[in-house]
């Protein structure tokens, strides 16, 4: 007989965008070379004076235990850096750090939902936000927003998912898979209704430093005005500074959300890497100029990106306005010659072409893929031309 496991384990799945990594890191390991498009994170090096920081930790011993939630050094730098972009007021016990943005947003679900709680979401999502939800023995309620729209996050939409059970709205803007934004106006909406309802408003702010569009997305101030008793902020040091691997994010919140998120920590994983603190210090306080150099780059590869791949008009797709992932309708590729899904289709242009893609069932999309560019404009480049020359192979098939 089997041993039985929890029943939790029944309703979540395990992360599908990193089920690609782990079939490239496979392949490559067998000698395929492979040009990955399915990777979330920056291509670049942790800037030289945040690694410096931590070096000066190690040298001077600064490698024990620290106060759960973070020294006060970093509570103060997250405070300042908020107060310095958004103009908002946040003190020390209104903050914690966690390990990543993902454990942020996971205390965050823990510490506000209840079984049968409702939590209001958008789709095309980042695949752990539900399942955080659903972890938390909450239901996560999926409001689709639309790729003739660009996939925008609408108020609308999301006012008319409120019922009597709604306990919290959970909102991605920047959008990874899409890139979409939320505009400050459908977000007053939002937590002007939140204000009169009781509602928690969580914001994932992982992709704040990665927008192109030069439109006011000032969404702490935005949710500071009409709710900040029920606003819940969620930040991450993983892309803007190029430290996916030293995992360090946070949350912005109400005093009372702090300490029961800090209480859920410190029986969890206890305080993040000390070492990775005195780093995060020194991005957060320091120039932030290696910031915009990266977004510069991050520009630069998404406008050619997208001009290469949309000179095929069976590769639909609008420029994102943040992040750093192209979200690519291929439907018009699809029932080709086989493939009948865009997990079909990632599966081929991987095995015939040699190049990852994640397929938007991951982020519950059939029929798109999400191609991460955050990679040299060389891959790009040679990716882009395996992937036309793929679409032309396969259409050419269909045709027959
Ligand atoms: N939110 C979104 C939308 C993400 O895509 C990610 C990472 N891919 C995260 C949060 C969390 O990242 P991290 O834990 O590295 O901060």
């Amino acid at each position: 007989m089997t041993p039985r496991l929890a029943d939790r384990t029944a309703r979540i799945s395990s992360s599908p965008t990193m089920k690609v990594t782990a079939t490239v890191d496979r392949l490559r390991r067998d000698g395929v070379e492979v040009i990955d498009f399915g990777a979330g994170e920056p291509d670049f090096s942790t800037p030289p004076a945040i690694n410096a920081a931590a070096h000066d930790a190690i040298d001077r011993h600064f490698t024990k235990y620290t106060p759960v939630g973070g020294i006060a050094e970093l509570k103060r730098a997250i405070c300042d850096r908020y107060r310095q972009d958004y103009g908002v007021e946040y003190r020390e016990h209104e903050v914690i750090a966690s390990a990543g943005g993902k454990q942020a947003l996971f205390n965050t679900a823990l510490a506000l939902f209840n079984p049968g709680d409702e939590v209001i979401t958008h789709a095309p999502y980042w695949p752990t936000l539900p399942e955080q939800v659903k972890l938390a023995e909450a239901k996560p309620v999926l409001v689709r927003t639309s790729p003739e729209d660009g996939f925008a996050i609408r108020s609308g939409p999301i006012l008319d998912a409120i019922t009597a059970r709604t306990r919290g709205i959970l909102l991605n803007s920047p959008c990874n898979p899409t890139g979409a934004l939320i505009s400050e106006g459908d977000l007053a909406a939002i937590a002007q209704e939140a204000s009169r309802r009781g509602i928690w408003v969580i914001l994932d702010l992982c992709y704040e430093k990665l927008i192109y569009d030069t439109t006011p997305h000032n969404l702490p101030a935005v949710l500071n005005r009409h709710c900040r008793d029920l606003a819940v902020i969620c930040g991450s040091a993983s892309k803007a500074y190029a430290m996916t691997g030293w995992r360090c994010g946070w949350t912005l919140a109400p005093a009372a959300v702090i300490a029961a998120e800090n209480a859920i920590q410190s029986h969890a994983t206890s305080n993040i890497s000390s070492i990775t603190q005195k780093a995060v210090v020194a991005a957060l306080t320091g120039s932030q100029e290696p910031v915009a150099v990266m977004l510069e780059e991050y520009r630069g590869r998404r406008d050619a990106l997208h001009a290469w791949l949309t000179a095929d008009p069976r590769l639909g797709c609008r420029k994102p306005a943040g992040a750093f992932y192209l979200f690519l309708d291929v439907s018009d590729v699809l029932s080709a010659d086989g493939l009948r899904t865009s997990t079909d289709f990632a599966q081929a242009l991987l095995d015939e072409s040699r190049v990852a893609v994640t397929p938007g069932e991951a982020f519950d999309a059939p029929g798109f893929v999400r191609i991460s560019y955050a990679n040299s404009m060389e891959n790009l480049r040679e990716g882009s031309r395996r992937m036309l020359e793929f679409v032309q192979k396969h259409a050419a098939v269909a045709r027959v």
